[in-house]
């Protein structure tokens, strides 16, 4: 099952110009099995959810990008939204209290666009990045960012025996599905999609 595991729509995050209902359409174009919302630090209802995916003909799981002291930081399986910036310690707690996954999103963008890649920054120099001790995987398919860096996200991911997640961080109709985490078996809810992230039991693939 296909899913895009990262995008914004109109409905809650302000940077979006996609609505809801251009995101289904893109979708559906795409060819993708499913798609997951993650606003910024807010999540749709399981009603609104619902009443998009019935609308559309098309499954919309729930999750949410959260802003934390050490960057932005994907959730899926929890329903608590920040009150305050958390540090991702923070947001690991909760997180595993709720029984969900936290993935860091696009972890090096811009980093070897703006002067890092001068340095040569290394796999052994990324990985000591403090946010990677709280999460359970890197996003390492993010369509924002340059292929340097998502290839570094892998390598970082794979020394560290992280999880690996695609999703498109779609701002806008063009971009979704250009990155999107394949699953081995049907996601019915989060809870699914929960099990097979920790399960390993999924791919990413790139839209070229
Ligand atoms: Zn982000
Ligand atoms: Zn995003």
């Amino acid at each position: 099952m296909k899913i895009d595991l990262h995008i914004h729509t109109t409905a809650y995050s302000k940077c979006s110009t996609m609505s809801p209902d251009e995101l289904m359409m893109a979708a559906r174009a795409a060819g993708l099995d499913g798609v997951c919302i993650t606003e910024h630090d807010r999540i749709w209802t399981v009603q609104e959810a619902r009443a998009l995916a019935e609308k559309h003909g098309l499954p919309v799981f729930r999750g949410m990008e959260i802003t934390t002291t050490g960057g932005d930081i994907l959730v899926f399986g929890m329903e608590e939204e920040p009150n305050h910036m958390w540090t991702p310690a923070d947001l690991k707690n909760r997180v595993n209290k709720a029984g969900g996954v936290a993935i860091a999103a696009h972890p090096f963008r811009g980093f070897l666009l703006f002067g890092f890649g001068a340095l040569n920054m290394n796999v052994q120099d990324a990985i000591g990045n403090p946010t990677f001790l709280h999460v359970h995987g890197l996003e390492v398919c993010n369509s924002l960012v340059t292929s340097d860096e998502n290839d570094l996200a892998s390598q970082v991911a794979d020394e560290l025996g992280l999880l690996k997640t695609g999703g498109s961080d779609a701002h806008s109709p063009q971009a979704v599905g250009t990155c999107v985490t394949m699953f081995e078996e049907k996601i019915n809810d989060e809870q699914d999609l929960v099990r097979a992230l920790l399960g390993r039991r999924f791919t990413v693939e790139r839209r070229k």
